[in-house]
């Protein structure tokens, strides 16, 4: 069958003075209704022709029509078949056209008596989603084209449809015929709608051909409810739009604590929600001078400007919003006087913002702030990148407010967790320290005072022990009390030095002093035992260094006194100092011993680290002194390393001074200080303080 041509077309071409009207789904349901309910209560025998553009829309009024069929033996129903309407003569006449055929996009109703006429002959209007039909309610749908009283225009309606009824069911033919002679006027048989000239046009008069303007008013009313209707729906999807949307955003980041993922969702989802060509956001601070543009959503064919800096400081519009504490818009950047303005102080000119916005395609832009609690966060931007500008309406601002508002939130959660994470691991931290302390304790302090305590009692209660042995029992407990105060001063010292209590007497130094001091510390502490050799090759010329001289003779003291404590009295331990920068020298200790795993370079500087562990060591110890030694070369913004080949292969410790500034100033680092430097010492605890 041929696809027929629009009735609503084919009857404005014969009617070209009549304007079709737009209607809604529900008012041509109310007014088709109303012209089957004249049928069901009048008397006479009236034409009926109704054209459902589907199936299911005739199923819903099918016994209506079985009642309609009851009054009369005209009546003919079109529809395009789905699952059960064919062609058909029961009750009355059923007809299926095409499922391409024109007749599925018009909707009509002809009900042709001999006191009334009326037609309803209208064609569906495809809405974009955007306009209206939110919400997917049927009665939003709308339709454009006649419903009128005029007897002339149904007459010819029913014609126009009575040939289609023919075509498709060419048996009715005779049935059609009957209608025509019995509804039609004679000479409208021959009108054809190719020769809409032929019909006298100046007989049509839109408005006196109407019976009855109350009904007219009527309809008016109705459609106005409609169109009340629809703005209500709509505005109640728009809200249920952004309600989702920023649950949805809300939701997601609140299941992240990562802060790069919690900026990736939102930009994903507010990209998407939006429809936006770019969402970006990036972290920043109200004085921060530029951003790095970490996140971003994309649209199909958009550029990236990931990585990216974007100015912050110079530019007008971050100061804009940094001032107005609130989001800023702008309908179309080409036109915007402030990209258009010339350069002021301080500020990017609005040719160089320009620059930007044509480097990212920017035509249409939104800037939204991320504040906590007045702290400024964050941004979160949004681009349209054309081809036409967008205004951007008060709600769309206020849903990227919404989720601004949610990302600050988000953001100083994650903040807080990753805050609480660094206390746990500082928790741990010192737990493990208690525990070490406590096995130290055990082992370092027990153990000597157990001593002590036999060595005290066996004097006290045994008045005949010989000299010789008294000698040796107060000799042990002298030496283990001694231990035991080391390792309460070594975590006094350390505690002391971590806290921050110290009170650095930084001032200019001569190294061969200090080295000279704490070798003979050393050597003063380990004069009962046989030392390995110990060769100090400290070149003569040296420049001062600055530093607090108590301390540097501490540092050197310790890593002499481990390289003595790892290297077996054959070996060799090596005192060197090298001059490889202008800014500071470098002190290596080194010994030929017993070596360091490289995988514990590092750990050796750890508070309590003993390869041996503390409970089985046989060469005493802390465990605090490299710990001790670190932190002092810290506090005079020196680094201390370790170097070794491996077990048995000797170990270097190094540590760097900084060299006398003033010196510096005058002769760089040309040497300034020979040996014959005369030195002055004070006593400190154990080490001595030159100046
Ligand atoms: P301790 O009092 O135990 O020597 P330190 O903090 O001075 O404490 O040293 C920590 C650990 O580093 C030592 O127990 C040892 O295992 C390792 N260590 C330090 N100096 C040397 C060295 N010269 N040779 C080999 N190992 C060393």
């Amino acid at each position: 069958m041929s696809k027929s041509k629009s009735v609503l077309t084919r009857l404005l071409q014969i009617f070209p003075q009549w304007r079709p009207q737009m209607y809604f789904k529900a008012s041509l349901t109310a007014l088709s209704h109303a012209m089957e309910d004249q049928v069901l209560a009048g008397l006479e025998e009236p034409l009926v022709i109704a054209s459902f553009q589907r199936e299911r829309f005739y199923r819903q009024e099918a016994q209506r029509y079985r009642r309609i069929a009851q009054k009369s033996d005209q009546v003919y129903v079109l529809a395009a078949p789905e699952t059960e309407f064919k062609n058909c003569s029961l009750d009355y006449e059923t007809i299926a056209f095409d499922s391409d055929d024109t007749l599925t996009e018009e909707w009509h109703l002809i009900v042709l008596g001999a006191s009334y006429a009326s037609c309803l002959i209208c064609q569906e209007k495809i809405v974009s989603k955007n306009q209206g039909m939110t919400g997917g309610i049927d009665n939003n749908r709308r339709f454009e084209g006649i419903w009128t009283f005029d007897r002339q225009v149904t007459q010819q309606a029913a014609h126009i449809l009575l040939n289609t009824i023919v075509e498709y069911r060419p048996e009715l033919q005779e049935k059609a015929e009957f209608a025509r002679q019995q509804y039609l006027p004679p000479d409208i048989v021959t009108q054809t709608v190719a020769q809409p000239n032929n019909i006298d046009n100046t007989t049509w008069d839109v408005t006196s051909n109407n019976p009855d303007p109350f009904v007219q008013r009527l309809v008016t009313y109705l459609q106005a409810g409609q169109y009340k209707l629809i703005k209500a729906n709509r505005s109640l999807g728009d809200k249920e739009h952004k309600e989702r949307l920023i649950n949805s955003v809300t939701t997601a980041i609140r299941l992240s604590l990562d802060p790069d993922e919690i900026l990736q969702i939102a930009v994903q989802k507010l990209g998407e929600g939006l429809g936006v060509c770019r969402c970006l956001v990036y972290r920043c601070k109200e004085t921060d001078t530029t951003a790095t543009i970490e996140h971003e959503f994309l649209n199909q064919g958009i550029a990236s400007i990931k990585g990216q800096t974007w100015p912050l400081k110079h530019n007008p519009l971050f100061q804009e919003v940094v001032e107005l504490r609130d989001a800023l818009t702008i309908d179309n950047a080409i036109h915007d006087p402030r990209l258009s303005r010339e350069q002021e102080e301080g500020k990017l000119s609005g040719k160089s913002l320009q620059i930007l916005v044509n480097s990212c395609s920017i035509l249409s832009w939104m800037l939204v702030p991320i504040f906590y609690r007045g702290r400024l966060l964050g941004m979160l931007e949004l681009h349209h990148c054309g081809p036409k500008p967008v205004t951007w309406k008060e709600e769309d601002v206020g849903l990227v407010n919404a989720i601004a508002t949610q990302i600050g939130v988000a953001l100083i959660q994650a903040e807080a967790y990753a805050n609480l994470q660094d206390l746990n691991e500082q928790l741990e931290a010192l737990d493990r320290t208690r525990s070490n302390l406590v096995a130290i304790t055990g082992h370092e302090l027990r153990t000597p005072l157990s001593t002590i305590q036999v060595c005290l009692e066996s004097l006290a209660s045994e008045p005949d022990m010989s000299p010789e042995l008294r000698q040796v029992m107060l000799n042990t407990a002298l030496q283990d009390a001694e231990r035991m105060r080391k390792l309460v001063q070594d975590f006094l010292t350390l505690s002391q030095l971590e806290s921050g209590r110290v009170e650095w007497n930084i001032e200019p130094l001569d190294l061969h002093e200090c080295v000279d001091l704490s070798l003979s510390n050393v050597r003063a502490r380990h004069r009962e035992t046989p030392l390995p050799k110990i060769e100090n090759r400290v070149k003569d010329e040296l420049p001062l260094v600055k530093a607090d001289g108590e301390w540097l003779v501490e540092v050197l003291a310790k890593l002499l006194d481990n390289a003595c404590k790892f290297t077996s009295t054959e070996g060799k331990i090596t005192i060197e100092v090298s001059c490889n920068s202008p800014y500071h020298l470098e002190v290596t200790v080194s010994d030929t011993g017993r070596g360091i795993e490289p995988k514990r370079l590092e750990t050796v500087f750890d508070r309590f680290y003993q390869e041996e562990g503390a409970l089985r060591r046989s060469t005493g110890g802390t465990g605090l002194g490299l710990a001790i030694c670190r932190q002092i070369v810290r506090g005079w913004g020196g680094k201390i390393w370790a170097e070794s080949q491996g077990k048995d292969h000797g170990s270097q410790f190094h540590f760097t001074v900084p060299i006398y500034a003033d010196q510096m100033s005058t002769e760089p680092p040309k040497p300034t200080v020979t040996r014959s430097r005369q030195s002055r010492t004070k006593t400190k605890g154990k080490s001595k303080k030159i100046s």
